[in-house]
């Protein structure tokens, strides 16, 4: 099959968040099973800056290859696109993203047709990307060129759907008449989001527990009734993560490699971490590591208030992020107050984050909600014993065999599940179990690529998909 996947970031251009590991992994698990796969994305800064090759193609085509054969083109804008930031900078969000993705998502078409690849299925991925369904049933309906290809769109996460004022509607090219409750409009604002839900044949989530909570009021963030009418093409399917990327045997950003056969060296990985966070070196306690967006919902709402008392509890903790200031703030007086317990970093930093999964007995992930995440995944690889709250994708991948999972979210939970952790830790052998019970887990890839073509080919043989089309 011909397969499109058009998203806003992909690693090793750029990245955020697990957006960027996911469309960066499962392009190249697809092409492991013998599908032909393209990539779009835009030219950022990003991507001019990573260390692969750009070539160029004619006219002002510009293309890199992952895997084998995975070309991976990139759509120029130097006033777009050519920033520093990818959605915004130090004074917010930038403010011209509707236009800069509208154009994205109309000349990734185009593209296709200029280098003539008319793909089975078009597969995207959050807001940036959810225009395409809707020009591909509207602008491009009767276009021969898309006669027979089917859309996908992924929800990473329904908190982000890409809301604009009314009056910027005009800069999707779109007619007047799609500004409306039934398709692009939300409580007054142009929802990208919505439209992508709303034209795509098919709409996917990255679990399957998270796939059933965006119907619900409390995680629909508004769009759960739309949701809800599409039903019947929603489907959760759980992320996995790159194991050629993430693994304590073969990973060369750690100190010490090591395996579920031999655990030593995940010991001195331990003593790395501490040395370089200036911790003292502490064998008999157990180091909790955070890499996470400093937000809300990544559970700081529950772990701010308590971020002192866990610092009294005899464990250690290294925190990797950058987020809301109020917690930028509150984390670096609590560093101030215990400097040989926490150990703060205010940044995006991938070689730490490589240092905190494979230095850290417990990884703590305790979102109050999480669509799938891959923190706990990265974690359970590198025997860091996730801590979490049982919610979407943490919910469908960790358990007490391998983790700690507390199931209401509330600060005197959080505090309790953190204390039994400290606990079990001081059991050396049931602690070396957890860590080999959390090592075993699979999480690659493979899995779940068979899946997503499992849907691509169920969806490509439906003949007249517009017959059955909601929207
Ligand atoms: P989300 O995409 O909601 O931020 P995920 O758990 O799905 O959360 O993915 C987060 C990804 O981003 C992981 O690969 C994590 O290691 C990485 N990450 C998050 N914050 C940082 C940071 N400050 N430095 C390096 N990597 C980070």
């Amino acid at each position: 099959m011909k397969i499109v996947m058009c998203a806003s970031e992909v690693v090793p251009f750029a990245k955020t968040g697990g957006l960027a590991d996911v469309v960066g992994a499962l392009p190249i698990a697809l092409e492991e099973n013998a599908e032909e796969v393209i990539v779009i994305m835009p030219y950022y800064k990003a991507a001019r800056n990573a260390k692969i090759e750009i070539q160029k193609l004619k006219g002002k085509i510009f293309y890199a290859v992952i895997g084998r054969n995975i070309k991976v083109y990139f759509i120029e804008n130097d006033l777009y696109f050519n920033r520093d930031g990818l959605y915004g900078d130090k004074f917010g969000d930038y403010k011209d993203s509707l236009a800069r993705f509208s154009y994205y998502c109309k000349k990734s078409l185009e593209l296709l047709k200029h280098i003539n690849f008319s793909p089975d299925i078009i597969h995207c991925h959050d807001w940036q990307s959810a225009l395409i369904p809707v020009y591909l049933k509207t602008v491009y309906s009767k276009d021969s060129f898309y006669k027979n290809t089917r859309s996908i769109l992924t929800i990473h996460n329904l908190g982000y759907q890409g809301l604009f004022s009314a009056e910027e509607f005009p800069l999707t090219g779109l007619d007047k008449s799609l500004f409306h409750m039934d398709k692009l409009e939300f409580h007054g604002k142009v929802n990208l989001l919505k439209g992508g839900i709303v034209f795509s044949d098919y709409i996917t989530t990255v679990s399957p527990t998270y796939s059933k909570e965006i119907q619900s009021k409390e995680l629909g963030f508004g769009l759960e009734g739309v949701l809800a009418k599409r039903a019947g093409s929603l489907l959760g399917i759980l992320n996995g993560i790159d194991y050629s990327i993430w693994g304590p045997k073969t990973d060369k950003i750690i100190a010490h490699n090591y395996s579920v056969l031999d655990l030593q060296g995940k010991q001195k990985n331990k003593e790395a971490l501490q040395e370089i966070c200036g911790l003292p070196k502490r064998t008999d306690i157990p180091l909790f590591g955070m890499v996470t967006r400093l937000v809300d919902h990544k559970g700081l709402d529950i772990l701010a208030p308590e971020l002192e008392a866990i610092c009294k509890l005899g464990l250690q903790l290294v925190v990797l992020g950058k987020g809301d200031l109020k917690f930028h703030n509150l984390f670096e007086s609590a560093a101030k107050k215990y400097p040989k317990t926490l150990s703060l970093h205010l940044k995006f930093d991938e070689i730490l984050a490589h240092k905190i999964y494979a230095g850290s007995d417990i990884f703590l992930m305790p979102s109050k909600y999480e669509p799938c995440g891959l923190g706990q995944l990265i974690s359970l690889r590198y025997g860091s014993v996730p801590l979490v709250f049982k919610t979407g994708g943490l919910a469908d991948t960790v358990t007490n065999e391998h983790g700690f999972v507390f199931e209401r979210y509330k600060k005197e939970d959080l505090i309790k599940t953190v204390k039994e952790a400290v606990k079990v830790f001081a059991d050396k052998d049931a602690w070396r179990q957890l860590v080999i019970n959390a090592m075993e887990c699979d999480f690659s890839w493979e899995k779940s690529a068979k899946e997503y073509i499992r849907l691509y080919k169920k969806i490509a043989s439906i003949d007249n998909f517009s017959a059955i089309f909601s929207g």
